[in-house]
């Protein structure tokens, strides 16, 4: 795989074990894939097969055994891009309001000046968020919650979005919705994003491309780039078509064929 200026990410030949008393658990094998700036990538596989792990190491939390990953053209540990994180629970502070939740990052950074003040409220306003500014986390609903959380990690402006099960722990329904609320905004952000996900319908109806992991240890089974015929490409819009149902079963099948 060449280096390519329009590659914003990149990894070559990753392999990752972690080490304890018990002996070594091998989590990752020769993975590779490179990413266009903008693009939405869900990362699929079986439980336990590798994929939190993979996010960690895209994000610097851990380094790779063997292989590399260069982030536009740099090695990760040389690079300056900025990488946000969204976890499967929101991690909102009951202490502190939406707006100080919000600019947490910021402050941890050193980087609350009176732009990005006033880009946070622009993204509360513009994220139905106004008027809860002032709200504790528990008055907001789960959808809401999770939003706060998005603002939060927009806000210190990532290039790269990586995003691990970030609606797993909210009810069908309200996962329904605020996954595709919250693909939306990605999307009107022209963000570069990478979903780790157990929910197949959640890949399909959000990503550009599936990633199929197999199970542990993971390597790439297969890489689906999804195509949808639609005037308006939307999450709500893609569960309502006929492809939509066969990238899914297309999918379940590669999964299931292993287990
Ligand atoms: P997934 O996100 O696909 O469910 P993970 O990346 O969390 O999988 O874990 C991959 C494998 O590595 C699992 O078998 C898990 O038990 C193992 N693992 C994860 N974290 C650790 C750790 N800190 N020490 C030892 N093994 C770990």
């Amino acid at each position: 795989m060449e280096s390519n200026a329009e590659q914003i990410l990149e990894l070559k030949s990753i392999y990752y074990a972690y080490h304890n008393m018990e002996g070594e658990t091998v989590a990752l094998t020769d993975i590779s894939f490179a990413m266009k700036e903008g693009e939405f990538v869900a990362i699929v596989g079986p439980s336990g097969c590798g994929k939190s792990t993979l996010l960690s190491l895209i994000s610097g939390l851990l380094e790779p055994e063997k292989g590399l990953i260069k982030i536009n053209g740099k090695y990760l540990k040389e690079s300056t891009t900025n990488i946000g994180y969204m976890l499967q629970h929101d991690q909102l502070f009951e202490w502190r309001t939406i707006y100080h939740n919000v600019i947490l990052g910021l402050e941890i950074q050193h980087m609350l000046t009176t732009k990005t003040k006033a880009k946070a409220h622009e993204l509360l306003d513009t994220y139905g968020l106004k008027q809860f500014e002032n709200a504790r986390p528990s008055e907001l609903s789960g959808g809401m919650r999770q939003r706060a959380a998005l603002v939060r990690t927009l806000v210190l402006e990532p290039d790269i979005l990586l995003l691990d099960e970030p609606f797993s722990a909210l009810d069908y329904q309200t996962r329904l919705r605020v996954g595709d609320d919250i693909g939306q905004i990605i999307k009107k952000e022209h963000k570069t994003a990478i979903l780790v996900t157990h929910d197949l319908s959640e890949a399909v109806s959000l990503a550009d491309r599936v990633i199929i992991l197999t199970p542990r240890p993971a390597s790439i089974q297969q890489t689906l780039p999804l195509i949808f015929h639609l005037e308006e490409d939307t999450p709500l819009n893609r569960r309502n078509t006929p492809e939509f149902k066969n990238y899914f079963n297309l999918i379940w099948k590669e999964i299931n064929g292993n287990e």
